[in-house]
């Protein structure tokens, strides 16, 4: 019988990409199948408290093993702002379009656009903490959207070695150089090596 690992997230798209990643290996579920756990609110200050934070809460409700993770943008000539503001940085419920345009009205007028994502993974068991993985993906912000797919602020950055936008490569490539898909692998590799 595989053991479960349970995805702190409550959106399925997510849960489902790491279900496919994983095979058959470990019996995947979800915060939607465990609505009696509550909300972590992300008030780390960086990426790595914040994946930590809500593995290690999540885990000690649900006792057994769980991966979590948090991500961002960081932007140079903004200090490293949004960073792990980046889903709130126009405020406590601002949509995406909110987030890019503010981005975008900072950086009016600077010539310095080097900017990375960053993804931490956190893994944790009965608790505790038990290892982290860490992503990024290189690139600058450029000053007008362009493309349809992907999200957040993915039609202002474009990863370095490339001429288009994450919002503008197909996802499959996205995935490979993104600094999720690069935690994401290191993770997976640990945990199909792993005793668990
Ligand atoms: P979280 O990891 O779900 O908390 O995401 C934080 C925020 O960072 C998202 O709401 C986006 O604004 C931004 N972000 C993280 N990863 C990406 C990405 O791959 N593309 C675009 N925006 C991202």
């Amino acid at each position: 019988m595989p053991r479960p690992l349970l995805i702190a997230t409550r959106n399925r798209h997510k849960t489902g990409e790491i279900a496919a990643l994983l095979g058959g290996a470990f019996r995947i579920e979800d915060l939607a199948f465990h609505p009696e756990i509550p909300e972590v609110e992300e008030t780390g200050a960086t990426f790595a408290e914040n994946a930590a934070l809500k593995a290690v809460t999540v885990s000690r409700y649900s006792g057994g093993l769980v991966l979590a993770d948090d991500s961002g943008l960081e932007v140079d000539a903004l200090g490293g702002a949004p960073g792990v503001r980046s889903a709130r940085f126009a405020g406590e419920k601002a949509t995406d379009c909110q987030n890019l345009e503010l981005l975008l009205q900072k950086l009016e007028g600077k010539t310095a656009r080097t900017a990375r994502f960053r993804c931490v993974i956190a893994i944790a068991d009965s608790g505790k903490l038990v290892t982290t993985f860490d992503g990024a993906c290189e690139g600058r912000i450029i000053d007008a959207p362009r493309g349809q797919d992907g999200f957040g602020y993915d039609p202002v950055f474009i990863p370095e070695g490339r001429e288009e936008t994450f919002a503008e490569l197909p996802g499959e490539v996205k995935n490979a150089m993104s600094h999720r898909g690069k935690a994401m692998a290191l993770a997976l590799e640990w945990l199909r090596n792993g005793s668990f």
